[in-house]
């Protein structure tokens, strides 16, 4: 039996027994675990507030091989983030992080990456008013990080160059109509190129242009600014990259979407 000690973000939590719940939480140095909270449930307890989806914990566990369940021995709050239970939208957005999360295998070695990525885009959910251009950042570096990033350069089809010279060093598209982000090729297709296909989204060159800029430098205060009618196109199209990769829809999506970008 190990004993470790590690920090967790809340990724899930389910009623367990009359007063204890089972916490799922990602840790910062041993990937997703889950195990029993005593008085989880109970406000008495003092434990209740430490199964609040989305927070931090400094975790003591015992793991036994092969057990589903790791035994938590200590759990103490560390951060709280209440704005972000407070807010819906703020609500749905971290909701979507951690379904995405949920979604997939997070080795041991790697864990680290993927608890820095969470907490800094909760912590600046839980600080800002809006959340979409957070979890665009999010969905960005989480490709990276599954290795998955879409090649921006040339055309997954043909092959031929997506972007031209502008004035000085920076590149435009070269064509104004849509492109399509294909989820099944892991690129761009020209507007030559462009099918109907479940796969595949459309990009307007503004988006795709903002797209490859933010990639590139994966900063948010990279040149070019998004406009809404960018992010929602490309919330789109991460979406449909997002749902080839895992093979199935996200609940948490289509809430969140419902809520974004009502008219
Ligand atoms: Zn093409």
């Amino acid at each position: 039996m190990k004993i470790i000690e590690t920090e967790g973000i809340v990724l899930k939590t389910m009623d367990f027994k009359e007063k204890d719940c089972i916490l799922t939480f990602l840790t910062r140095d041993v990937g997703k675990k889950s195990g029993v909270l005593h008085g989880g449930k109970s406000v008495r307890s003092g434990n209740a507030a430490k199964a609040e989806l989305f927070v931090i914990n400094h975790f003591e566990f015992s793991e036994k091989q092969d057990a589903d369940l790791v035994r938590i021995r200590k759990c103490e709050l560390l951060e709280s983030y209440p704005p972000i239970r407070r807010n819906y939208s703020k609500f749905l957005h971290a909701n979507y992080f951690t379904e995405l999360l949920l979604q997939c295998e997070i080795p041991a070695v790697e864990s680290q990456d993927y608890f820095d990525l969470l907490k800094q885009a909760i912590s600046q959910l839980s600080n800002s008013k809006t959340g979409i251009e957070i979890k665009f950042n999010f969905e960005l570096q989480l490709l990276k990080l599954f290795g998955i990033q879409p090649n921006l350069e040339s055309c997954v089809q043909c092959n031929s160059d997506l972007w031209q010279k502008k004035s000085g060093r920076s590149l435009a598209p070269k064509f104004s109509v849509p492109y399509q982000l294909d989820a099944g090729l892991g690129g761009i297709r020209c507007p030559n190129c462009c099918i109907r296909n479940s796969s595949s989204a459309y990009l307007h060159p503004g988006s795709l242009a903002f797209f490859r800029g933010r990639q590139t430098s994966l900063q948010s205060d990279s040149a070019i600014r998004p406009t809404q009618n960018n992010l929602k196109e490309l919330d789109q199209a991460l979406y449909v990259y997002f749902r080839h990769f895992f093979g199935r829809d996200l609940k948490s999506h289509s809430l969140l979407k419902e809520n974004s970008w009502k008219s």
